[in-house]
């Protein structure tokens, strides 16, 4: 199999895959592994989850790390998972894949960036969904310093500006505090209203007080019990009320941005109209000049390796079925692509051995898994904001397969797949193999030094 990626969901693949018995190659574009925490974040960056909701299930950070640890801390986590796990020997570093096809026979065909092609059983994508910059769109042009938060990396960039920082995601909170200490002066520019939670409360961090167990409902009404007390409202901070219920966007762990609204060290300003020269002007008709804007506008989820429309996605939402599958594809599975509500490891550790699971039952199989969990009612999410707490009960629910066959409450679980891809096969044709014309694609055709894994 080719595993694209060395970032921590492919480390976890990876990790799953050697425990499975199942034989990987993992291609990794950098120089090193760690993903966004080598080379992605800015260096003053801390996780907003947890180091206990960030950790993966089988590998606690160290005991000293304290409870948001660093990105330098988080690479050095990462590296040691990778050593104590025999990672590193798998990985070929500096080794971009530059496109994946689908073969007739179920295989794929991949690209490397100096033009080797490889052919593997199957492909297990985890590119990362951090790093394709998607930048809003606004009359005029501005003159001064514009930039995406992706391209932010040092507090020097900021110091002594006038910053104006655009989005109210995690990042736009961070560089905005961040503005406020080095800057000449910062303004927020929010399009709506943002549920900003701090990062702890009773000096216990906020993703570890909410009880998983219990229903949103029960988790939405403690959160709105407690900001009520530790924030107030938020109109008394300039801000605009949250238009959306929590939870329904991805949440704002941000502790320091209400603080230095307070101090009048960040100001609050409406959505951006227009730019003229390096003066900006905002939706309530006031204006002010600015040295730098800072575009936190969050990412796009591409796939550049894969033909285009390939993997469906609506919005920021890839419609996979079972978190990873497509049902015209087989031994293909997109990875990562949910944004979790806290952090990636509790959840990642179970969701590769599943991966590594359909990986296995694939191969008693002639139809697509994806199109075999569609066919027995499973549908891709509506969102890609996902409840980690729900998404380990249905992993849970998965696993525990035998108990629930005896009690007939398993109708998605993964063995039962098996039998049901049978009475598919019998009920549906196979699908004309979706192979993907090369010429198409603007890609010389296929030659000799082609190497078969
Ligand atoms: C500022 C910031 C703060 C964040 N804070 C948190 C947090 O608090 N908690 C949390 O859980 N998450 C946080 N994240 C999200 C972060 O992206 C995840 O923690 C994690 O890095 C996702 O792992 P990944 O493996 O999916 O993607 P990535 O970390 O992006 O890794 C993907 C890897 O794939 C490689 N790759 C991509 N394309 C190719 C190709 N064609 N060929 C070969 N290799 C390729 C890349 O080089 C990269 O190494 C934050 C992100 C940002 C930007």
């Amino acid at each position: 199999m080719l595993l694209i990626g060395a970032g921590p969901v492919g480390l976890a693949v990876a990790k799953a895959m050697l425990r499975q018995g199942i034989a990987y190659e993992q291609l990794e574009a950098d120089d090193d592994l760690g993903g966004n925490w080598y080379h992605g974040v800015y260096e003053t960056a801390h996780i907003i989850s947890s180091r206990k909701t960030t950790e993966y299930a089988d590998f606690p950070m160290p005991a000293g790390y304290p409870d948001f640890p660093s990105a330098p801390q988080m690479l050095e986590y990462l590296r040691s998972y990778a050593d104590a796990f025999g990672l590193r020997p798998h990985i070929q570093f500096r080794t971009k894949v530059s496109m994946c096809l689908p073969l007739a026979d179920g295989r794929w065909e991949a690209e490397l960036e100096g033009g080797e092609r490889r052919v593997y059983k199957g492909v297990v994508v985890c590119n990362g969904h951090h790093w394709d910059k998607r930048f809003p769109t606004y009359e005029g042009t501005f003159a001064g310093e514009y930039l995406h938060s992706k391209d932010y990396r040092h507090p020097r960039q900021l110091a002594d500006k006038r910053v104006l920082v655009i989005g109210g995601g995690n990042s736009a909170c961070d560089l905005a505090a961040e503005a406020a200490r080095v800057g000449r002066g910062c303004d927020i520019s929010l399009r709506r209203g943002y549920w900003f939670l701090p990062k702890t409360i009773f000096g216990v961090p906020l993703p570890e007080m909410v009880p998983g167990w219990s229903p949103v409902w029960a988790q939405r009404l403690l959160l709105r019990v407690l900001l009520r007390v530790v924030v107030g409202r938020y109109e008394n901070y300039g801000l605009p009320k949250p238009d959306h219920r929590i939870f329904e966007a991805h949440p704002t762990l941000n502790s320091e941005l209400l603080h230095y609204l307070k101090h009048g060290r960040i100001r609050p300003r409406p959505a951006v109209e227009r730019f003229e020269g390096t003066r900006v002007f905002f939706a309530d008709g006031a204006s002010a000049e600015f040295d730098t804007v800072v575009c936190a506008t969050g990412f796009n989820l591409s796939f550049p390796f894969l033909p285009a429309g390939l993997v469906p996605v609506e919005g920021s939402n890839a419609l996979l079925y079972g978190g990873c599958t497509l049902p015209d594809y087989k031994n293909l599975y997109v990875v990562g692509t949910a944004q979790v509500r806290y952090g990636f490891g509790p959840l990642m550790t179970p969701a590769a051995e599943l991966i590594c699971r359909l990986i296995k039952l694939q191969d008693e199989m002639e139809l697509p898994i994806g199109m075999v969990l569609r066919e027995s009612g499973a549908r891709p999410p509506t969102t890609h904001l996902l409840d980690p707490h729900r998404a380990l009960r249905q992993m849970r629910l998965a696993r525990h397969t035998r108990a629930l066959r005896q009690m007939r409450l398993a109708r998605h679980t993964l063995p039962l797949l098996v039998g049901k891809e049978r009475k598919l096969r019998r009920r549906l044709k196979p699908p004309a193999p979706s192979v993907i014309e090369r010429r198409s694609l603007d890609m010389p055709n296929q030659s000799s030094d082609l190497k078969v894994f």
